[in-house]
This record gives structure tokens, C-alpha cells and sequence, in this order.
């Protein structure tokens, strides 16, 4: 395990407490312990936010968004504050790269290079899209002005998990905030860190005071508690699908409330035989394989290959997650993170104990990675073999493992393409444009990548089909949602002109 350090692990200094009402408040439920991933080594004891707690940041939220100005100032206005804020973000992404990745699964220069530099982008390109989103005007008689306008839902919960935890958080807090909602965001409890320093720069930009508040909490009692608080009026949830099955129903039981919910996956690539350059496609595939250790909802976690250049596209796959270079989140070097607990990590060795019973072979890694200390580290694995049913196919594993399926024809590719539970993202690489065009239709996914893999504009939405969720995030949907539509019709008086005509 490498540990050239990009920076002093034990020097970094966190947030205290909560954030609300524009300060910081310590938590007083349950304690929280927050520990490296990288080395076990124990940061902070944090308290969660109990009902008092959720409750004082629900309705500070309430009240910020009916009295503090930030809902009804102008478009133009509401971006500076924003462009304010991310002026910040972009000064503070040394400071924000280390909260992120200390406590996280994140590679220091993923963090500052992917996750503080995309949520940039994301804060400016809602700023920036405020003036040029135009409401409507329908088609009546003259004497009749019939509108829809948009307005802000209100108090949003945003609740975030710890795989991107800044990124994740961004993704809700940049549009739900430029619409003009307040929002109480809840972190996962085991990386708060990120989430608390965005706040507290986007106090200093300028967002009034209880706009945006943070709790530090478990997901089953501060989560829970504010998916169900009367006063929230829409919830926007990232994690799994299990748990975001129980947050929609406490939303409808609460209300009902709307629920946006960006769940698990289950990607594959999908590699014809007359895929342009097979080293690119080898690259693609070990990368996200590797990225984050595999903790990424979009992870290509599943090759379905044709037979004809199976074995030759797995050894050079094989040849490449070889080279990963595990190491502690602060390393400059390391390219292969740690997983985010040692209950992950055996839950990463119990479905592949299961796929072996039923079949599996492991070709490479299937074990953890030897003499890291107290950090758990996964070695990059390939299994092959297996039927769709197998545990290794079919369940979301959220570790560095690459399921092999083999096919021989296109309408084969298809059918294995579709995960029977999961449809967040696929890729398809190919030279033959129709056959690309033909599966990115099929494809039952919210993103198809052709010849390419992974997220990179922020002007597209993102978001899964099936069990992976819906509501998008990211690009003008990623806006939309935070948005209610109201239809105003006003009857001209008798003085219209255009009426008596
Ligand atoms: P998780 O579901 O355990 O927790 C996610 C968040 O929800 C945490 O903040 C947690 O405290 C909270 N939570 C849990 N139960 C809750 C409840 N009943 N009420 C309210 N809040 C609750 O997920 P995780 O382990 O933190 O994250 C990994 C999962 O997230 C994976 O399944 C991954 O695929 C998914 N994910 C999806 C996307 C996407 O965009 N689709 C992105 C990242 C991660």
C-alpha cells in the first residue's frame, strides 16, 4: 500500500456540529464515530441530530424560504449569489478535497480534479440557466392572458451517501437552491464533512441564513425524521435501492410528498467484436472498475463481450487492473482506494461466496488486498461463468468486481445488456453505427454511453430506469424537478380592446 502523501491526513481541520440558521450546532442524539476508511484510524465522535434538532433546521428552512428574500429574488440576483458561491468552492478545493477524501473512499486528486471541479460547473451552469428559462403562455381567446409560471416547492430534504459525498450533495443543492427552495441536507453519516463546508461558503457568498442547513445523522432516525416532518415539502434522495424504497414510503405516508430517487446500478459495456480499438475499450473498463474501488452507482461492473474476442479483451483488462496501485486516500499515486468499511468489504465476499457456489469462477483478485493496516482494500476481480440469476450478475456488489457474461449474437447482447433489476447507464462499443444507435434504444437505461463510458458534462441529466430511480439530476431536468408549475388564467376586464374586436 503506497503512501506518498499529497497531504497530513492528521492535519486536517473539520466542521463542528450541525450547520444552522447560518452556524454551527452540535449534535445531540446518538453518537456517530467517523473513522478513516483508508488506515481505521478514528477522527471524530460526531452526535446526530435528533427530532429537536431536525425539527429547529426543518423550520428554519421554512422560514428562510418564506421571509428571508432568497425565493422571490430576481434571476439575476440569485446568480450572483451562486457565482459568488462557487468562486468559493473553486478557492476552497484543496481544503474541500481533503475533507472529502479523508474520511471517504475518494483518491485526493479524484476529489479536487473530478468532484469539486464538476460541482463548480454545476452551481454555474444553474446560475447561469435562471434568466434563460422562459414560463408559458397558452393559446386563448384575446380576451383571456393564460400563464404557467414555476415556482420553488419550498423546504427540499436532500439526503446524500458517502460514495461522492460532495458531488452527490452538489448535485441537489446547486438546483434545488438556484430554483429558490431552502433545503435541509442530510449527509451520510459516515463522511459529513464535505457537505458542512459547502454550507458554510455559501453563507459567506450571500445565501440568507437558514437556506441551506446540514445534520449530521443516521439514515433510520435523523433521515427518517426528516423525510417525514410535515414541514418538508419534497425530498430528494441518492443511495441504495433499499433504502429508497423506505424513503418513499414515509414520504407518501407523511403526506404524500414528492420523492425524486437516484438509486443502484448495475452497468454494463457491451463489446462487439468490430469494437474499434480494444486497448481503449480495456482502459474504459479497468478505469471504472478501479474508480472508487468500484463504490460508483454508474460502475461498469458487467462486460457482456462477444465470444469471438472474449478471452482476448479479458487478459487485457486482467493485464490492466493488475497495474492498480492501492494506497490511502491522501496518496498522490495511489490509484486504487479503500473500501468504505470492513462490513462492505464482507459484503462484497458474501455475494461472491455466493456466485461461486452457484457456479462462478474467480479469474483474478476475489480477495482483499494484504497487509493495509486497518483500511480495507479489495483486490480488482473478474469472475466469469455465470448465469444472470447468479448473485455476481444480479445484485449491485459496490466493490471492484467485473462480472463476465459471453454472447454470440446481437439479440443475445440485448437480452444480457438488460439487467433484470437494475437500469442506470450502459455502454455499447462498436464500429457499426446501427448496431450502436439499435442498442442504445433497447437498452433499458436511463444513459447509454457508445464508444465511450462515464459521466462528464453536467449539461446532460442523469438518472436510472427500473429499480435505479427516477427523477433526473444534473442538466435542465436536474432543475425542473425543483420546480412546482402554476397556472395562473386572468380574464381581461371589459375594457379589453382586443375582447370587444
Ligand atoms: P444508503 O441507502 O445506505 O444511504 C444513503 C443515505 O440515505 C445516507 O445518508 C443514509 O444515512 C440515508 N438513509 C438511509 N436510510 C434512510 C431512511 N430510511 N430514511 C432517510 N434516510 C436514510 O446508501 P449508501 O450505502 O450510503 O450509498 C450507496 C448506494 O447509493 C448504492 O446503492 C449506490 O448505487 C447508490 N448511489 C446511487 C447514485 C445515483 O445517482 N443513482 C449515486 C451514488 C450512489
Amino acid at each position: 500500500v503506497g503512501t506518498s502523501a499529497a497531504f497530513n491526513p492528521d492535519a486536517v481541520i473539520f466542521p463542528r456540529g450541525c450547520w444552522i440558521e447560518g452556524r454551527y450546532e452540535l449534535g445531540d442524539d446518538d453518537e456517530i464515530e467517523v473513522i478513516r476508511p483508508s488506515d481505521g484510524k478514528w477522527v471524530k465522535t460526531e452526535r446526530g441530530a435528533s427530532d429537536v434538532l431536525v425539527d429547529k433546521a426543518v423550520l428554519s428552512a421554512a422560514r428562510a424560504f418564506r421571509s428571508s428574500g432568497w425565493s422571490t429574488l430576481g434571476p439575476g440576483k440569485r446568480a450572483k449569489v451562486l457565482h459568488a458561491w462557487a468562486d468559493l468552492v473553486d478557492a476552497h478545493r484543496e481544503h474541500l478535497a481533503q475533507l472529502e477524501s479523508v474520511v471517504s473512499t475518494r483518491l485526493v486528486q479524484d476529489a479536487k480534479h473530478r468532484d469539486v471541479a464538476l460541482s463548480v460547473a454545476l452551481i454555474r451552469y444553474y446560475a447561469e440557466s435562471l434568466d434563460k428559462l422562459h414560463d408559458q403562455v397558452h393559446p386563448t381567446d384575446p380576451s383571456v392572458l393564460s400563464i404557467t409560471l414555476r415556482e420553488a416547492h419550498g423546504v427540499v430534504a436532500a439526503i446524500a451517501p458517502w460514495n461522492a459525498p460532495l458531488l452527490l450533495a452538489m448535485a441537489k443543492l446547486a438546483p434545488a437552491l438556484a430554483a429558490g427552495n431552502s433545503v435541509v441536507l442530510k449527509p451520510s453519516e459516515l463522511t459529513p464533512y464535505s457537505a458542512l463546508e459547502l454550507a458554510s461558503l455559501a453563507h459567506r457568498a450571500g445565501l440568507p441564513s437558514g437556506c441551506l442547513n446540514v445534520l449530521i445523522g443516521y439514515g433510520n432516525t435523523t433521515g427518517a425524521k426528516l423525510v417525514k416532518h410535515p414541514q418538508v415539502d419534497y425530498v430528494s434522495f441518492t443511495g441504495s435501492t433499499v433504502s429508497g424504497a423506505r424513503v418513499m414510503a414515509d414520504a407518501a405516508a407523511s403526506g404524500p410528498k414528492p420523492v425524486a430517487l437516484e438509486l443502484g446500478g448495475k452497468s454494463p459495456h457491451v463489446v462487439l467484436a468490430d469494437a474499434p480499438n480494444l486497448d481503449h475499450v480495456a482502459d474504459m473498463i479497468a478505469t471504472h472498475v478501479n474508480r472508487n474501488a468500484g463504490q460508483v452507482c454508474s460502475a461498469g461492473t458487467r462486460l457482456v463481450v462477444e465470444r469471438r474476442i472474449a478471452e482476448k479483451l479479458i487478459e487485457k483488462v486482467v493485464d490492466r487492473l493488475r497495474l492498480a496501485r492501492p494506497g490511502p486516500t491522501w496518496s498522490s499515486t495511489a490509484t486504487l482506494g479503500p473500501i468504505i468499511s470492513a462490513k462492505q468489504a464482507q459484503r462484497i465476499e458474501d455475494i461472491l461466496g455466493r456466485g461461486q457456489s452457484s457456479g462462478a469462477q474467480i479469474i483474478e483478485g476475489g480477495t482483499r488486498v494484504e497487509s493495509t493496516g486497518n483500511g480495507v482494500f479489495f483486490r480488482p476481480t473478474v469472475a466469469v461463468g455465470m448465469t444472470p440469476e447468479n448473485a455476481i450478475v444480479a445484485e449491485e456488489i459496490f466493490g471492484p468486481v467485473l462480472a463476465v457474461q459471453v454472447f454470440d449474437d446481437f439479440e443475445q447482447a440485448l437480452l444480457l445488456a438488460d439487467h433484470t433489476t437494475y437500469g442506470l447507464s450502459a455502454a455499447i462499443h462498436t464500429a457499426n453505427l446501427d448496431r450502436a444507435l439499435c442498442a442504445a434504444r433497447h437498452i433499458q437505461a436511463g444513459t447509454v454511453w457508445v464508444n465511450t463510458y462515464g459521466l462528464s458534462e453536467v449539461a446532460a441529466p442523469f438518472g436510472g430506469y427500473k429499480k435505479s430511480g427516477f427523477g433526473k439530476e444534473f442538466g435542465l431536468a436536474g432543475l425542473e424537478k425543483y420546480y412546482r408549475h402554476k397556472h395562473i388564467r386572468m380574464q381581461l376586464g371589459a375594457h379589453s380592446v382586443l375582447g370587444n374586436r
